[in-house]
């Protein structure tokens, strides 16, 4: 953690890519620590702004194709996320955010640079993904059932640099078989939902990269209902 023992959550980009609600990560990330005692302080880093180095855990979001290119050349100009990055910060990227983590994506029929922090490619689909989505996650997480919801016209294709965050039980993900990726403390996902309600558990698994602190079990009676709900959704 960062200076004052404060853990320094950024949301970057809020005006480019928050369409699809994740901001609602941000929210879940600074409840979740602060019903542990952990004193959190939140940024929003708007694309004409640079990106402070310092932070602990750094979320981004989804958006449409024009935003994604924008936000990703901003990025790579910018260079603050690299070099949060190789200082060991945690990045929890989701759908465009997600794409343009890896090296390359498609916007608008152009094939851009993404930022090459996991290795992967995304390209499009024949059809737009829309709906549930749902998986077993790498066991090496050691979380429960992956669920949300996606809306993406990218596949993606992963690279031997990371690993699948899930194998695909309802959906699309990347490719129908995986969904998402994970390396070091970079983890990418195309949920929706927001992905943090929905699966609390990788909420905590970023706070414990960040922090590497246990993090104690709360009460989760309601993300509990939630995702039984939502997960029996996609069972009938
Ligand atoms: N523009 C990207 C795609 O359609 C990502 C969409 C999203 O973030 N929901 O694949």
């Amino acid at each position: 953690m960062s200076t004052e023992s404060r853990l320094r959550l950024i949301w970057l980009y809020p005006d480019l890519l928050s369409t699809y609600g994740d901001r609602g990560n941000l929210l879940i990330l600074a409840r979740r620590a602060d019903l542990r005692g952990l004193p959190v302080e939140c940024a929003e880093v708007r694309a004409d702004q640079a990106v402070p180095a310092d932070g602990d855990i750094y979320l981004i979001g989804g958006g449409e194709d024009g935003p994604q290119a924008l936000a990703a050349q901003r990025l790579i100009a910018d260079g603050g996320l690299r070099r949060a990055v190789d200082h060991g910060a945690t990045v929890f990227s989701v759908c465009a955010g997600y794409q343009l983590m890896g090296n390359s994506f498609y916007a608008k029929g152009a094939k851009c640079a993404g930022l090459g922090l996991l290795d992967l490619d995304s390209d499009r689909g024949e059809t737009r993904a829309v709906g549930e989505l749902a998986g077993e996650v790498d066991p090496a997480l050691g979380l429960p059932t992956l669920t949300g919801f996606e809306n993406h016209g990218g596949r993606t294709h992963l690279g031997p640099g990371v690993r699948p965050l899930a194998r695909v039980t309802a959906g699309i993900g990347n490719d129908g078989r995986s969904e998402g990726a994970w390396h070091g403390r970079i983890l990418g996902t195309y949920s929706h939902g927001p992905a943090l309600a929905r699966n609390p558990g990788i909420a905590d698994l970023l706070l414990r990269w960040a922090t590497g602190m246990t993090m104690e079990p709360i009460d989760d009676r309601w993300p509990t209902r939630l995702r039984d709900e939502r997960l029996s959704a996609v069972l009938k």
